[in-house]
């Protein structure tokens, strides 16, 4: 549970494990380069999501023959389709994939398992929900839909019966209506379906909300659950909000409220709940605009439009040039902001939604990587041969599906490239135009940027996956799980550590090496605070990870006096 202003985020809000797979597998078919993808029906009622699939060309059919590209891949989404509709996707030809919830399959299971000893179904659900005509489709012709207890009173008498729930369904409605069915049958079977994820979501909102004066619920006005839980709200708190997204919320809306209570279905991305979180808590820190507010906007922007990490690349190109024992030049720092700013500036908007982006963005971009080119230019002409490749290959890296490059797609490469990229800028550049390239310092000033940036990189991808942004296998986190993922960062951080623990006792650069070994322990601190909770990224976990940077830039600084 997060609190701060008297807001409390639900610990269960988000994408339930069954929603979160789906969409995993559609956009690892959309990285592995699989095109055309087509969900048998929205993916997921939320729109927010379905712009940014849609934006990836990812479109949604009733039908198999609705789909225009027959060599595409169909995918059966988490709600799960009856065993006829199964049978004729199957027999469409396109290559299928299926992603239904294993809970939604487990409950087929169990209406199958009694439909075929004779039991009638009854199915506690509403009677039009995807999910549910897929349980209609196991019930063997012997299957029924009741919404609630009072439409489960105008139910015939039955000799066997097998009572089940949508799977998210409230749990009192169930039981109440399973308790009228028993008296009007024989043998009463009452198999609650309701999947886990929803009874900890709802135990948790009837626990919290009954003690908030505002409950707003995230999530798309057409999702079932979300509405669900929206009701279930309002039979606890005094005032209740349905919202998809902040804008429809007003300053007066949450400044009043002694506290809230932030909650949300199972098919709303983390990254809507914490933008609702956060426009309510900076709404009721900023009850009337202040001085800090004002900061804390400019902060957000230099930190979401890649200028901060530009300035963080410049800093540690300072750190880079101690190391090779090069003295500090404009023109390599420099280099370094516009090569950085270019590229993370461009890869991130293709991350995000890059035809939201207006068109000067883009010509800002495109200028800085230009610049980039000729400061690398007025260094040398090699160095703008080498610049040249790297830069086109940086520009190029999110259209990697479409090149349909293997090589770029590989798993971790985005974390590996980024790195590389950094580690060029930073050390390798600097040393080639002030021809110190062979010499020891400089390649270890490389080995220490590139392994610097390749953790910062893995653990900005770690944070994105908390909110649940559409990162590819091309993250390492995404490829190799948290397991591998946490023991890679401890084994570089290490090797880091010893490194530098080597080179002070060899007594190589005494004073520079001392002062980066005390910063290492910033950088240590940030890897195990960002593992050992699962933060989403946001501008906090940005500027602290991008800050071991200034941290190790303003110790290297302070060497010279040691
Ligand atoms: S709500 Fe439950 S059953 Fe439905 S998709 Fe999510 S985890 Fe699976």
């Amino acid at each position: 549970m997060d609190k701060e202003q008297d807001v409390i985020v639900a610990k269960s809000a988000g994408f339930c494990p069954g929603v979160k797979g789906a969409i995993d597998k559609v956009l690892e078919l959309e990285v592995s380069g699989k095109k055309p993808i087509y969900t048998l029906g929205p993916l997921i009622h939320n729109k927010q999501v379905t712009d940014m699939l849609a934006a990836k060309q990812i479109s949604s059919v009733d039908r198999p023959e609705q789909a225009a590209d027959k060599s595409g891949v169909l995918v059966i989404r988490a709600h799960g389709i009856t065993p006829a509709f199964r049978a004729e996707v199957m027999q469409s030809g396109m290559e299928v994939v299926d992603a239904t919830c294993p809970l939604v399959k487990h409950a087929h299971d169990v209406i199958s398992t009694y439909a075929q000893q004779g039991y009638h179904t009854i199915i506690v659900g509403d009677g039009g929900h995807a999910e549910v005509i897929g349980l209609l489709g196991c019930t063997l012709g012997k299957g029924v839909v009741v919404s609630g207890p009072e439409e489960a009173q105008k139910l015939p008498h039955f000799d066997k019966v097998n009572v089940v729930s949508q799977t998210t369904q409230k749990e009192s409605v169930f039981f109440a209506t399973a308790e009228i069915i028993k008296s009007k049958a024989d043998v009463c079977q009452i198999s609650n379906t309701i999947c886990h994820p929803t009874k900890l979501r709802q135990s948790e909102t009837m626990q919290m909300a009954k003690s908030a004066e505002l409950v707003i619920v995230v999530g798309g006005k057409h999702s079932a659950n979300t509405a669900r839980l929206a009701l279930l709200c309002k039979e606890l708190a005094p005032q209740v909000l349905h919202i998809e997204t902040e804008k429809e919320l007003t300053p007066e809306q949450v400044i009043h409220a002694k506290n809230i209570f932030i909650t949300a279905g199972a098919s709303t991305p983390n990254w809507v709940i914490n933008q609702v979180a956060e426009w309510v808590r900076q709404t009721r820190k900023n009850r009337g605009l202040s001085f800090t507010h004002f900061i804390q906007k400019l902060w957000a922007k230099l930190v979401s439009s890649s200028i901060y990490s530009a300035f963080a690349a410049a800093a540690l190109t300072y750190v880079c040039m101690k190391l090779e024992g090069l003295h500090f030049h404009w023109p390599e720092i420099l280099f370094a902001w516009f090569f950085v700013y270019s590229l993370t500036a461009i890869n991130r908007a293709y991350d995000e939604k890059p035809h939201s982006f207006p068109k000067i963005k883009w010509t800002i971009w495109y200028t800085a990587a230009a610049v980039a080119l000729a400061l690398a230019a007025l260094m040398s002409w090699q160095a703008f041969l080498l610049t040249a490749p790297l830069l086109i290959a940086g520009l190029l890296y999110p259209s990697r599906h479409f090149l349909k490059s293997k090589i770029l797609s590989l798993p971790g490469t985005k974390d590996f490239f980024t790195a590389l990229g950094w580690g060029y800028a930073c050390a390798f550049l600097p040393a080639f135009v002030n021809e110190m390239l062979l010499r020891k310092a400089s390649y270890l000033a490389v080995f220490y940027a590139v392994l610097l940036v390749f953790m910062r990189s893995v653990t900005l991808g770690f944070t994105s996956a908390n909110k649940d942004l559409m990162v590819g296998k091309e993250s390492f986190y995404k490829a190799f799980g948290i397991g591998k993922t946490k023991l890679a960062v401890m084994g570089l951080l290490t090797a880091l550590t010893a490194v530098l623990a080597t080179l002070l006792s060899i007594t190589w650069k005494p004073g520079l090496v001392a002062m980066l070994l005390i910063g290492n322990i910033y950088t240590i601190f940030v890897v195990i605070y960002y593992y050992s909770h699962s933060a989403s990224r946001g501008i906090k976990e940005e500027t602290l990870i991008d800050a071991q940077f200034f941290v190790l830039w303003i110790l290297a600084w302070f060497s010279r006096f040691i």
